[in-house]
């Protein structure tokens, strides 16, 4: 069994435009999850709607569909353990007024319009979102730290 979780973030437009990328992105590896996959992008009609099935019908979903393809998205899969409670924990409540200060909504956010960030609510959610956004071979889940990159630069050649 696999020990670690992977889950789907998108730092959405109004967190693109703000420039909080570096922000969100730093408390997510401040953490100590892994960053594996990230690309900015415009998501498409197609994207919007199959990522926001679960909200059609639903009186915010055509504001939520147009404002998610108003600017570039940056999307990225972040693994470590219990990774999608723990995105989701970071993130606070979608409401930023009801998130606990320190989350990313309480701190940089007034609306839960232009909340900053998505994050899957489930493994099964997770793995539904990205593959709406990544093919598996734009995922890179290795990682080394300094002294294996050290002891490999020393040992070559
Ligand atoms: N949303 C909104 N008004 C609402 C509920 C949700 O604008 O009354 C937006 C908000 O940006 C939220 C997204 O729709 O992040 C998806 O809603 P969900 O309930 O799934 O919240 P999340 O999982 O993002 O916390
Ligand atoms: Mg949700």
């Amino acid at each position: 069994m696999r020990p670690e979780e992977r889950t789907f973030v998108a730092i959405k437009p109004d967190g693109v435009q703000r420039g909080l990328v570096g922000e969100v992105i730093k408390r997510f590896e401040t953490k100590g999850y892994k960053v594996t996959a990230l690309k900015m992008l415009q998501v498409t009609d197609a994207q919007a709607k199959a990522h926001y099935a679960e909200h059609e019908g639903k009186p915010f979903y055509p504001r939520l569909i147009r404002y998610i393809q108003s600017g570039p998205v940056v999307a990225m899969v972040v693994e470590g353990y219990n990774a999608v409670a723990g995105v989701r924990h970071l993130m606070g409540s979608t409401d930023p007024d009801k998130a606990e200060v320190g989350t990313i909504r309480a701190d940089f956010a007034q609306v839960m319009e232009y909340n900053v960030v998505h994050g899957s609510d489930s493994v099964e959610s997770a793995e539904r979102e990205i593959a709406i956004y990544f093919d598996e071979n734009e995922i890179f889940d290795e990682r080394k730290c300094m002294s294996e990159l050290v002891t490999e630069y020393l040992d070559a050649d």
